[in-house]
């Protein structure tokens, strides 16, 4: 029976090993911490990632290697990729994880971004303020998720305060400062390429944040006729540039009707927790199919289908589970502020059902505002 690794416990691999089961794959886990909630489904080896020796025991009952967590230090994936197949490449994951290569990645395929200043000094953030203008949003190049390390200055006054907040990272990570883009829309594209090449898209998924959190997710976005054939190619352009084999998203902005690429995730992404229900073959169940070199699945969606995240704790389950095709996902965490412990999808055949479905829901759980901005995408 063949045996996945996965590298990171979060809820990411505990979906990917939901999604191998039928499949008669076994998934192998590794995370640093003993909590880690993929441990309720998968056996779990807890180690530091530069533990040689229990990477290497991993690596030994293991068919593949991949990532629930792109922060896996490069070393330790070119390591085991010296001793077991590691997919997507270490190359691709260190691309992925700097913004700035990111970022100058995006550019050379073709994909305009946000004015962007690589920042390592205090000095370098008023030179680079200079170019961007203001506002603008300055990150950590490495290790930020779910809008950590970033802080959004107003104009130049607020210099000082993001780097009081982000300076000491300067040093250890290096900074990016890029200007502040006044978004019509936020799309990703979940894309999967096998072993072979074979590359396939989800339809675009439109996505709002709160407090830089994924909190909705709506497939396929409406009104991408236009979007869809370009963001297909680039995602095309960047993982043929990266060799790339397994799931990734890009995440898009729309400005004046034209894309700007804003990051990649390497691995499955949460802008496509729908596909489990709402696709013909799921971004778990893919990425899976793909780093095993086996045949990829349909990437079509079944109809309309609508994400709620659940941030910081869980709400009742009963209202999703009494809902005609709603579904509900906990992942085995501690409720704590700003964690993702959980989300739900409502699917329906199309986007008119689905708005009903989800305002019903939306009373229940005191979602209002966020669905009402789900029906103007719809068109009111
Ligand atoms: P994650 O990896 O969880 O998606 P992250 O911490 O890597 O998040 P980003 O994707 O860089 O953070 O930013 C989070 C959100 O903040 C974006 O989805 C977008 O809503 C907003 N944001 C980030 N950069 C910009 C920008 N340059 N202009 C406008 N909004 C931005
Ligand atoms: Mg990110
Ligand atoms: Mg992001």
């Amino acid at each position: 029976q063949p045996v996945l690794g996965i590298l990171g416990g979060g809820q990411l691999a505990r979906m990917l090993t939901l999604a191998a089961a039928p499949l008669g794959i076994k998934t192998l886990v590794v995370d640093t911490s003993a909590e880690a909630c993929a441990g309720q489904v998968a056996p779990l080896i807890v180690a530091d990632w530069s533990d040689h020796e229990a990477l290497a025991e991993f690596a030994s009952h293991v068919d593949a290697v991949t990532f629930d967590f792109e922060n896996v230090p490069a070393s330790t994936a070119e390591w085991l990729a010296g001793r077991v197949a590691v997919y997507p490449n270490p190359g691709a994951l260190a691309v992925a994880q700097d913004r700035l290569t990111e970022k100058t990645l995006f550019r050379e395929c073709g994909l305009a971004t946000p004015e962007f200043v690589a920042v390592d000094t205090r000095e370098d953030l008023d030179r680079a303020l200079a170019v961007t203008g203001a506002p603008a949003i300055l990150k950590t190049r490495r290790l930020g998720y779910d809008g950590k390390g970033q802080f959004r200055l107003r104009s130049g006054a607020d210099a000082d305060a993001a780097w009081e907040a982000l300076g000491a990272q300067a040093a250890i990570h290096g900074l990016i400062l890029e200007a502040f883009v006044p978004f019509e829309r936020e799309l990703s594209v979940i894309a999967v390429r096998g072993r072979d090449g074979e590359f396939r898209t989800w339809p675009l998924t439109r996505n709002w944040h709160t407090d830089g959190v994924l909190s909705l997710s709506l497939a396929p976005a409406p009104d991408i006729e236009a979007l869809q054939p370009r963001a297909t190619a680039l995602a095309r352009k960047l993982a043929e540039r990266l060799d790339y084999v397994g799931v990734f998203a890009l995440e898009l902005f729309v400005k004046d009707g034209e894309l700007l690429g804003n990051e990649m995730a390497p691995r499955v992404h949460n802008s496509g927790h729908w596909t489990i229900e709402g696709a013909h073959a799921s971004q778990f169940e893919n990425h899976v199919r793909a780093v095993l070199g086996l045949p990829l699945g349909d990437t079509g969606a079944r109809g309309a289908s609508l994400m709620f995240n659940w941030i910081g704790a869980l709400p009742d389950p009963a209202p999703v589970l009494c809902t005609v095709d709603g579904h509900w996902h906990d992942y085995g965490k501690q409720a704590r502020p700003g964690r993702k412990v959980g989300h739900a999808t409502l699917c329906a055949p199309d986007a008119q059902a689905l708005l009903g479905r989800a305002e019903a829901l939306a009373q229940t759980i005191g979602w209002e505002s966020a669905v009402a901005s789900v029906r103007e995408a719809c068109g009111g």
